[in-house]
């Protein structure tokens, strides 16, 4: 069916009276920024229609909803990514043509919206891509960040921090709606009145400060399927405009206090991947959408029920992460103080509509709350954590007399501080991990307590990618090819993307690929070229590895791989060698020190390596600047290996490792989250695996038995790599440069251990896998085979499937038909 009318010439001339009305300005005077303006809202014209139809239409049939909450959501950009799910990027780039435009150019226009820090953000998006594409009516919950994720830049070899002013040109694509505005409550006291009308006592918040939360709705566009669902990211304002009386009042100073508030809440996204800032601006952000987002479904709900104690019938909350826990006792509040239900009603409410996901086992990411800060900013909320957990500690006592260790793990206020983990868990109906290791983990170690009193909660929901924009969008050629072959039923059922299978070993369908690979390559050699003035090989392989910067990601651990090969060359100037790029990407944290030295060193390996004509331009580093979602499309469709290579049992699944394997990169990585999966589906002898095992690491932990020194000791090759990290080798002669991430290997600090993400022991594993891509990779046929085989076997790891999962285990939704 075709849901949209395009007429071409419509189109242009919508643009054109676009500029005009806009800019004053014809197109030939438009400038790039001016034209994409401009065709965005031509775009965002075609769109309002279905948008509206979308909304109508659940409201009608009264479905159940899905609110994702999160505090993240990397969309990347909407031009490319809405003309293909409109199923007219064709014609608006034939239409761009014949005004003389390119519609790249246009594309490279928008910011990225980098209103999140990696994947955890980035799978929120994809999950709005499949919901609108699958026919689920959903809202994304959010916060529009006025700046968004920094912008990194590279001086000197290290990583600047600039601030991200993503709005600065204004996003076309959004749309402010004021009339549903929320009034947000912080701080204050609760003061206690029996009320004779209701025979119950009534909890007043006063003294309190107040932020009004207006809502940003941005289309998501379902593909083909003329469904438009919300993202709707809050932004704050002022209750009321300063007021002078208040000054009179004596209340000049909260006038100015809560001015602030709205001002510095929504102001920036921390760049924490996997770790807990502490922040108390922080926790005003999620209570500050999270309270919205709640009233925002309330709202909507009554509209058209009268009946609260049905709410989980038609909403249900998805926790992603612990960053939105606070909808837990927020919900609470909400149904008893200002719905009037009882507690146990209450509670049968928010148990069935709350859900929670799970993202890390990493404890520095486990979110906990001092709660002496708590009370103070949310009195009444931390009121209703209090009962849940004296409510839930007695169940606990009464499960397992006498077992007080029971309590100690599983309270959700303990020690002084609120755990949001175990908050979330006794909130939710379910609890899911991201991959299959991961949930096992959970279940067996991590949350063995819980897994053990509520076995029904615990699922596993393994992530995905949407392949509209990972293949679709990013990589143009291959996505042809894909269709030429299979057809193209891909776009919204990955799976038949396995008829690519007997063409594996087909020749000419093999040099097909390598010849789109190679084309990539260039594309993205050009990239390269432009940032980074650097001249990289596209015959060469492409070894990627872009993530955000972690030590249990172990850049580090790449990089001495370099380190060691270019002492292997300089050595043996004429051994057989294959010439090799190594690409990096990510951004660190600006406080995570170690992670910025690891950035440092691999830039100054750069500078040195490049810089050696001894190695005739074998070994090429690349440090690719400010790693977002639009340069990653281009990257992950020049890759030939994909670097997965984590300490075992720290990477809850990972998508990069997706994104790389529909675009026909071969894995090398470790036995971690879904490379595990992606193992299972591509076949053993289609990745390169190597390292120890979850099951291994956790053991060593356990028993505090790793000694990295008998690898450093016992090792001759390794021993002289670690050795260059403080001989000056790679930082002009300072030898003091890189000793932190040096002595991080080999010293142990107080409670941490020496090399805490096993880098020494899987160094010569790492090695030999990584020398075995290189033999492979010789083989240019079986290489090409290989490559097809990954792509062919890559169906499960559509965000589609995921999201089917969650409808049919979880959530419980039905398809809209427009
Ligand atoms: C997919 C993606 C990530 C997550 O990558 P991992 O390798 O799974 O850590 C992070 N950032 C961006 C921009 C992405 O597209």
């Amino acid at each position: 069916m075709l849901y949209l009318e395009f007429e071409k010439q419509t189109f242009k001339k919508t643009v054109a009276e676009n500029i005009k009305n806009l800019y004053r300005r014809t197109l030939k005077e438009a400038t790039p920024q001016q034209i994409f303006q401009a065709v965005s809202y031509a775009v965002k014209d075609v769109i309002i229609d279905n948008w509206m139809k979308t909304q109508a239409h659940i409201e009608q049939e009264d479905s159940k909803i899905v609110y994702y909450l999160s505090m993240e959501f990397l969309t990347g950009r909407a031009l490319g990514n809405d003309l293909i799910a409109l199923t007219v990027y064709d014609e608006v780039k034939e239409a761009m043509d014949e005004l003389g435009v390119d519609l790249n150019v246009i594309e490279d226009q928008e910011p990225d919206p980098a209103l999140g820090n990696g994947g955890l953000g980035r799978l929120a998006a994809c999950f709005l891509d499949s919901l609108a594409t699958l026919g689920y009516p959903a809202y994304g919950c959010g916060i529009r960040y006025r700046y968004g994720m920094f912008k990194q830049r590279i001086q000197n070899g290290c990583q600047q921090e600039v601030p991200d002013n993503w709005l600065r040109e204004g996003n076309p694509f959004e749309l402010r709606r004021p009339e549903y505005a929320k009034e947000v409550k912080f701080g204050g006291y609760v003061r206690v009145q029996y009320n004779e009308k209701t025979k119950r006592n009534d909890f007043i918040q006063e003294g309190y400060q107040s932020v009004r939360a207006i809502p940003y709705d941005m289309p998501v566009v379902g593909y083909n399927n003329g469904m438009v669902n919300t993202l709707r990211i809050w932004d704050a304002e002022a209750v009321s405009d300063f007021q002078l009386d208040s000054f009179d009042k004596g209340d000049y100073h909260k006038a100015v206090e809560q001015e602030n508030l709205a001002r510095t809440i929504v102001e920036v996204l921390y760049p924490n991947d996997n770790h807990l800032a502490g922040k108390e601006l922080r926790l005003k952000q999620q209570y500050f959408f999270i309270s919205a987002s709640l009233q925002t479904a309330i709202e909507k709900y009554k509209k058209q029920h009268s009946d609260i104690g049905d709410l989980h019938k038609k909403v249900v909350f998805q926790m992603n992460d612990t960053h939105p826990a606070v909808a837990v006792p927020e919900l609470m509040r909400i149904l008893i103080d200002e719905e009037g239900l009882t507690w146990d009603e209450a509670w049968k409410v928010t148990t069935h509509a709350c859900a929670y996901t799970n993202h890390t086992i990493m404890s520095e990411a486990l979110e906990k709350w001092p709660v002496d800060l708590f009370s103070r900013l949310l009195p009444r909320v931390y009121q209703m954590i209090e009962e849940i957990n004296r409510r839930f500690v007695e169940h606990i006592r009464f499960m397992y007399p006498g077992d007080e260790s029971k309590v100690a793990s599983m309270a959700i206020l303990y020690d002084g501080q609120v755990r949001m983990a175990n908050l979330a868990i006794v909130g939710s109906f379910s609890v899911n991990g991201v991959a299959h290791i991961h949930t096992e983990i959970l279940e067996k170690r991590e949350l063995r307590n819980f897994y053990e009193m509520m076995p029904e909660k615990f699922n596993n929901k393994t992530n995905g990618i949407t392949q509209r924009r990972f293949l679709m969008h990013a990589n143009p050629l291959l996505a042809d090819w894909v269709t030429k072959y299979v057809g193209e039923d891909w776009i919204t059922n990955l799976p038949v993307i396995e008829r690519l299978m007997p063409f594996a070993d087909n020749e000419k369908v093999q040099r097909e690929f390598l010849n789109i690979k190679y084309l990539n390559k260039v594309r993205l050699a050009k990239y390269i070229k432009e940032h980074n003035h650097i001249d990289v090989d596209p015959h060469s392989i492409f070894d990627v590895q872009v993530k955000r910067l972690h030590e249990y990601k172990r850049q580090f651990m790449n990089i001495l791989r370099v380190m060691y090969l270019y002492n292997l060359l300089k050595e043996n100037p004429d051994m057989e060698f294959y010439p090799r790029t190594f690409i990096f990407g990510g951004k660190a944290s600006a406080g995570y020190e170690r992670a910025k030295e690891v950035i440092n060193l691999i830039n100054n390996v750069g500078e040195v390596i490049n810089n050696d004509p001894d190695i005739k331009g074998r070994i090429k580093v690349v440090f690719i600047e400010d790693y977002r979602v639009s340069n990653a499309e281009l990257i992950f469709a020049a890759a030939d290996i994909s670097e997965q290579i984590s300490t075992a049992s720290k990477e809850a699944s990972g998508t990069g490792n997706m994104k790389f394997m529909i675009n026909g990169a071969v894995t090398l990585g470790t036995m971690d989250g879904a490379n595990v999966e992606i193992v299972e589906e591509a076949g053993r002898e289609n990745v390169e695996i190597f390292g120890f095992l979850a099951q291994e690491i956790i053991d060593y932990e356990k028993n505090g038995g790793y000694n990295p020194l008998d690898y450093y000791n016992r090792d001759p090759e390794l021993k002289k790599v670690l050795d260059q990290l403080i001989n000056g080798e790679y930082s002009c002669g300072d030898k003091d440069r890189f000793r932190d991430i040096h002595d991080s290997l080999l010293v142990q600090r107080g409670q941490e251990p020496a090399d805490m993400y096993f880098i020494l022991g899987d160094f010569k594993s790492y090695i030999t896998a990584s020398q075995k891509m290189e033999s492979r990779y010789r083989d240019r046929r079986k290489w090409a085979k290989t490559a097809i085989i990954n792509i062919a076997k890559s169906g499960k790891f559509s965000s589609d499937r995921t999201i089917f999962q969650y409808v049919e285990e979880i959530w419980h939704l039905d398809k809209i038909l427009l």
